[in-house]
């Protein structure tokens, strides 16, 4: 549908003064910056001899959580994969072996592509048992694509390096705030279980 011509509005582009017109004041206001910049905290780090501290919201590789007896937590409800807005997490579900008697499925079958993911941590949002997480690495390369597809051992191995690590307790938590990315508030015990799972 055309434009009413009088629904459109004209705006003159604002007159410079002499001084604007020699780019005086914008180049005292870069200075200024570069000034300030060359005097304040460095946030630059010398990578990789230098490691960056990332905040415990940060959201890099994931891992898949192990219970308290070193079972994988999933119970592929298939949440995570519905929420993910990048469809990059593929699940098969199967039933649970029969001494697993907390369950009826699991998954069989567990892909995560790290290179279509898009990081919105949307699928740890969604897990109802916290069972995925996105940790602190973010240093993720690969020589190939195969490589860059984690399966359901290489999401455990992660789990077990990060939490031996230190750098990533297992944060989610039962109640409403139950979301991995937000740092447990201060005191807060680990979620049980948490100790019969690292290895
Ligand atoms: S972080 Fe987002 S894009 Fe990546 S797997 Fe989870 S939901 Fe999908
Ligand atoms: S939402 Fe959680 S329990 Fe459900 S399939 Fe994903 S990781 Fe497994």
């Amino acid at each position: 549908m055309p434009i009413n011509e009088s629904d459109v509005k004209w705006i003159e582009p604002p007159r410079m003064g002499l001084l604007e017109r020699l780019y005086l004041p914008a180049i005292w206001q870069g200075l200024q910056t570069t000034v300030k910049h060359m005097f304040g905290p460095k946030v630059t780090v010398q990578f990789p001899e230098q490691r960056p501290v990332m905040p415990p919201n940060y959201r890099g590789v994931h891992r898949l959580n192990r219970d308290e007896k070193g079972r994988v937590k999933c119970v592929a409800c298939y949440m995570c994969s519905t929420a993910c807005p990048a469809r990059c997490i593929d699940i098969v579900a199967a039933p649970a072996p029969a001494d697993w008697t907390d369950r009826e499925k699991y998954p069989a079958v567990f892909v995560i592509d790290e290179l279509r993911c898009i990081y919105c941590g949307m699928c740890e949002q969604a897990c109802p048992c916290d069972a995925i997480e996105l940790t602190s690495l973010y240093d993720l390369t690969g020589l190939s694509r195969e490589e860059m597809m984690f399966d359901k051992e290489k999401l455990l191995s992660v789990f077990d390096q990060t939490v031996k690590m230190g750098t990533d307790p297992v944060r989610t938590r039962s109640g409403p705030l139950s979301i991995a990315s937000d740092p447990p508030p201060p005191g807060q015990p680990p979620p049980e279980g948490l100790e019969g799972s690292r290895g």
